[in-house]
């Protein structure tokens, strides 16, 4: 039987964790979570860190027109094609450390340790990158550089996008000096993703190495609901026309759309813009943030037109005006079967206890999914704690992942060319 163990391949944890605890200082927040949210001066130093480190480790560094960043190692003939690993630096206003970063500095040690493991044959190329706004905090939509890359967006529809300030993704990349030219490399012959779980699966299971097997479908909203600002005093009740009132009923029938499939459908409302936002004023305008997952994609379509009629209904019953925006819509998919099936012998043969899943919220890598064949490794996140600046996880588990990492890169670097 093959040897999938990886021999030769020396990951240099020490090196692992010094970088990963330097780059998440920048940023970091007072109870040890990040605000570093995509083109910030956090992001850029985050970044700044990161290409020096693979500089000096002589990858050859270029910046495509919306940020993605891109560290090219050449193991094999210059013209073969090259594997991709990586994620995103960027967080959450008050997210954890691991999501995103983990992945970036983990692809960053396992090329590293590619260039210096001497005496092998590699068939490919090795690429560590850093995609620009996965998190989708600063700059709707999320996964917006991968998504570029991978065709869904254009460069200059991605670089258009506003923050709330009005400031473009174009102009936050200029300020970090990460408004590059560089043309994206080509379509990658793999694509592999380190990760959190940012769910308690794999925790409930003691399992230290999750294997996923695809995506959640997903629909988000952006719901305009325009009513009239008023004094909550002297303006009678039956002429108020109450934007928040409308936008509290929106939240609650958007949790009965949920309710009513018994948890096959998961539904939130995270954020909500009020105008003017006194508590003397009735509500002018309020913006409700909706999204909508399941794994099921008849469901999932079906679910959306009954959140898109409730707030048509409740709109017309306040007498106030709606404007929906559906910001994501995307499919539940799978990943490469070929690619699941070696993520998981990697961590049999490594010793670890590898379990298949499915991934709930949206990663870069389901972007990159119809482009080319992807996996992603997931390891536990305590507690299944996510988007919080309480997320841990232990170092055993993140050194677990490198070494799956390690050994799936391994193994694709040195598969045949296919002709
Ligand atoms: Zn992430």
């Amino acid at each position: 039987m093959k040897n999938l163990t990886s021999p030769g391949l020396l990951l240099d944890m020490a090196a692992f964790h010094a970088l990963f605890d330097t780059v998440a200082a920048v940023g970091c927040t007072p109870l040890g979570g990040l605000n570093r949210v995509a083109a910030s001066q956090e992001d850029g130093q985050s970044r700044d860190l990161v290409c020096a480190w693979l500089a000096q480790r002589h990858f050859k560094i270029s910046v495509d027109r919306v940020g993605n960043i891109y560290a090219l190692l050449t193991l094999a003939d210059p013209t073969a094609p090259y594997v991709l690993t990586g994620s995103h630096l960027d967080s959450q206003p008050r997210g954890g450390r691991f999501d995103g970063a983990y992945g970036v500095i983990g692809a960053c040690i396992v090329a590293d340790a590619m260039r210096t493991c001497a005496q092998q044959q590699f068939s490919h190329n090795l690429g560590v990158v850093i995609w620009t706004n996965e998190e989708g905090a600063r700059f709707s939509p999320s996964m917006l550089g991968s998504g570029v890359f991978a065709g869904r967006y254009t460069s200059d529809f991605a670089l258009s996008r506003q923050d709330v300030h009005g400031v473009t993704l174009a102009q936050a990349l200029g300020q970090i000096g990460y408004l590059g030219d560089s043309e994206a490399p080509a379509v990658p012959a793999a694509y592999v993703e380190l990760h959190i779980e940012q769910g308690g699966l794999l925790e409930i299971s003691n399992a230290g190495i999750g294997v996923v097997e695809g995506n959640w479908g997903a629909v988000k909203y952006a719901v305009t609901l325009r009513g009239t600002a008023a004094h909550t005093g002297p303006t009678p009740m039956e002429q108020r026309r109450d934007a928040l009132l409308a936008a509290a009923k929106l939240v609650v029938a958007c949790r009965a759309i949920s309710d009513a499939t018994f948890g096959k459908l998961l539904t939130s409302v995270g954020r909500m813009d009020i105008e003017p936002n006194s508590s003397n004023v009735i509500a002018g305008s309020v913006t409700v943030y909706a999204d909508l997952r399941t794994t099921d994609n008849a469901l999932l379509i079906e679910s959306s037109l009954e959140f898109e009629r409730a707030a048509s209904t409740i709109a017309a019953d306040a007498k106030i005006e709606v404007d929906l925006q559906q910001v994501v819509n995307r499919s539940a998919g799978i990943f490469d079967a070929g690619l699941c099936t070696l993520v998981e012998q990697v961590a049999t043969a490594k010793g670890y206890r590898p379990m298949r899943l499915s991934t709930i919220a949206g990663h870069d890598a389901i972007a990159l999914c119809p482009l080319c064949p992807t996996a992603m490794i997931f390891v536990p996140s305590k507690d299944g704690i996510s988007h919080n600046e309480a997320e841990f996880t232990s170092s055993t588990d993140l050194e677990a992942g490198l070494d799956v990492l390690g050994g799936t890169l391994h193994e694709l670097l040195r598969k045949p060319l296919t002709p």
